[in-house]
């Protein structure tokens, strides 16, 4: 069971191609004032464009579940908080 934090930046990259672009091109600044653990951080550091290319892709890259993902999607935190 991951974090909550970690489902919303994952949603947020998801829906936000400007914080997508962000993140992959340099994880460590964007990450560093989310609370994240180092584990989650280096899983979401390591994401690539084409991670985001299908919900399928960016489960299996993140190591989180489809539930996880869709519980979430929705919520309002996770699209008008950008990273
Ligand atoms: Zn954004």
């Amino acid at each position: 069971m991951s974090q909550r934090e970690m489902i919303f930046v994952l949603i947020h990259a998801q829906l936000c191609a400007a914080c997508r672009e962000r993140l992959i091109a340099s994880p460590e600044t964007v990450l560093a004032s989310h609370a994240l653990t180092e584990e989650e951080k280096k899983t979401l550091g390591q994401l690539k464009a084409a991670d985001f290319l299908t919900p399928e892709r960016l489960v299996q890259a993140a190591a989180v579940s489809t539930a996880e993902l869709a519980e979430y999607a929705n919520h309002p935190v996770v699209r008008l908080r950008h990273l």
